[in-house]
């Protein structure tokens, strides 16, 4: 093997740009050259392809976003399209991707490696929904942003004596929701892996008021409802005064965590060191502070294990 391509695919994470320095810095360091293809499957169609050199991926370790750019690419889900960029990938010499992205990348990965060209996919999410992994590149980083926010809610929460309910990202996944209601020490949180009881809610709420308390903040994930259709809802089981606050795409951007920065140059290096062992078709990830790797089969479309435990303990701390 001779040159390894990296390409960044669907929504972007912080840490994207510390995965790409990794394989850049990996492959050269193993003698082996590094392309970047820009824009996702987008630019390994059209052969928006360049090679990286060291100083190619200098500066960047700190930056949200990608460099090289992402994109959505319908014309990648089918076969012409993978076989095009299949195309491009042989004109330019490339034996081996690393495709760094949530789950829909993975599924073109996969593709590709279906197609004799050997794909490794790294994890990027601020959502920390795939499966094969405990953690998914870009979620701390999104963590902390979400986290940031509720603190500064929380003290407009307690001036104004005032339940703020705020909507977060996460697909359909409940983890942002579910870490940063925990360490933001929110009374209650929906998550899509829990239902919830609104009386239980209602009957929190009261206790809360009857202590003296009067404010209170109350974490949505996206994949429940909307915070404002949450709001309605509240508002037919208790006369209470709401605000509603959607985070948005704040969520998505911002400087990476040193945990992020740490996780991805790990996870992009140890991508390039699976492509040099002749293997494709995997998965890295972490578990237990080790750097694992699994078949791409058993990650795509498999939902992660929700930690119900600390689920509890929120419901827990939270009286
Ligand atoms: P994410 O990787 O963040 O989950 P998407 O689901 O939007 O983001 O997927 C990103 C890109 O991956 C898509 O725009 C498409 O180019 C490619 N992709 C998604 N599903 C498939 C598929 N079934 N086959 C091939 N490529 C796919």
């Amino acid at each position: 093997m001779k040159r390894i391509g990296v390409l960044t695919s669907g929504g972007d994470a912080p840490g994207m740009n510390a995965a790409i320095r990794a394989v850049v810095r990996k492959s050269i360091y193993n003698g082996l050259e590094a392309y970047g293809i820009y824009q996702g499957y987008s630019g390994l169609i059209n052969g928006n392809i360049k090679q990286l050199e060291l100083g190619s991926v200098g500066d960047i370790i700190h930056r949200g976003g990608t460099m090289l750019r992402s994109a959505r690419c319908d014309e990648f889900k089918t076969k012409e399209g993978q076989q095009k960029g299949i195309e491009q990938l042989k004109k330019f010499g490339i034996d081996a991707l690393v495709v760094i992205g949530g789950d829909g990348s993975f599924m073109g990965a996969k593709a590709l490696t279906e197609q004799g060209f050997p794909c490794i996919g790294v994890p990027a999410t601020i959502d920390n929904d795939i499966s094969g992994t405990q953690f998914t590149i870009g979620f701390d980083t999104a963590l902390n942003t979400v986290l940031d926010s509720i603190d500064r809610i929380r003290d407009t929460a307690t001036s104004h004596e005032r339940t703020f309910i705020i909507e977060v990202m996460g697909r359909d996944a409940g983890d942002i929701a579910l870490w940063a209601g925990l360490a933001g020490g929110a009374e209650t949180i929906l998550v899509p892996e829990e239902k919830y009881d609104m009386d239980n809610i209602v009957e929190r709420l009261q206790s809360g008021q009857k202590r003296g308390k009067k404010h209170s903040i109350i974490i949505v994930a996206e994949g429940v409802m909307s915070a404002t259709d949450f709001a309605k809802e509240l508002k037919n089981s208790i006369d209470i005064e709401t605000r509603v606050s959607v985070l948005g795409h704040i969520q998505r951007g911002g400087t990476p965590t040193g945990f992020d920065r740490v996780l991805a140059s790990r996870l992009g290096a140890r991508a390039v060191e699976l492509l040099m062992d002749g293997k494709g078709g995997r998965t890295v990830g972490i578990e237990k502070d080790k750097i694992i790797d699994n078949d791409i089969i058993s990650v795509i479309g498999q939902p992660r294990t929700f930690s119900a435990d600390m689920y509890d303990l929120s419901q827990i701390l939270s009286i």
